[in-house]
């Protein structure tokens, strides 16, 4: 199947979407915050922050998995995306690696779908017209090398992010 038909883009909450793996949005200690890690948190239930204890922490970039417990997602992977600082302090390469990190975790878990929230985008204050071109054309080059993941969502909890996906699907589809 080609690349482009395996991605899709959707409005809602991550923490419904019933996949293999939703990924999180979290920081560097793993122990849960606000925005999406909070609401995969609150809905996971507890048992998620006890095993994310065990993780030692992630690197900005980098990505550990878990398990889902109360989610309807099998599993999380969480990632840390980078804080925006201007775009001088290496964050493109830190958002690509996060979105590359965790599709590989994909690859290693035989995991077939994955759910992705708008990373860094909420309090760390990426620009979404720059960060939502990384996440899709990462993703899609990841896809074009892989198997695995079969299907990626990008879900987007408003409608302003929502339509700049679809305008920047339809964009590097051209
Ligand atoms: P970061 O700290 O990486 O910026 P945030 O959680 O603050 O992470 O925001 C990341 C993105 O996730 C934002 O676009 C925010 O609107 C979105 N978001 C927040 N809650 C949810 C949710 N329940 N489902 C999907 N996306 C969400």
């Amino acid at each position: 199947m080609n690349a482009w038909e395996r991605i899709s883009v959707v409005q809602g909450n991550i923490v419904k979407l019933p996949v293999d793996v939703i990924v999180n949005a979290a920081n560097n200690t793993l122990l849960g915050g606000g925005g999406v890690d909070g609401a995969i948190h609150r809905a996971a239930g507890l048992k998620l922050v006890a095993e994310c204890a065990l993780l030692g922490g992630c690197k900005t970039g980098q990505a550990k998995i878990t398990k889902g417990y109360n989610l309807p997602a099998k599993h999380v992977i969480h990632t840390v995306g980078p804080v925006w600082h201007g775009g001088n302090r290496d964050e493109a390469e830190l958002l690509a690696s996060c979105y590359r990190t965790s599709l590989q975790l994909c690859v290693e878990h035989g995991l077939k779908t994955i759910a992705f929230p708008a990373i860094s985008c909420g309090v760390y204050g990426y620009p979404i017209e720059e960060a939502v071109p990384i996440a899709v054309r990462t993703t899609l080059e990841f896809l074009v090398e892989h198997e695995l993941p079969e299907w990626v969502q990008f879900c987007c909890f408003d409608k302003d992010l929502f339509e700049e996906y679809q305008k920047v699907v339809a964009t590097l589809k051209e």
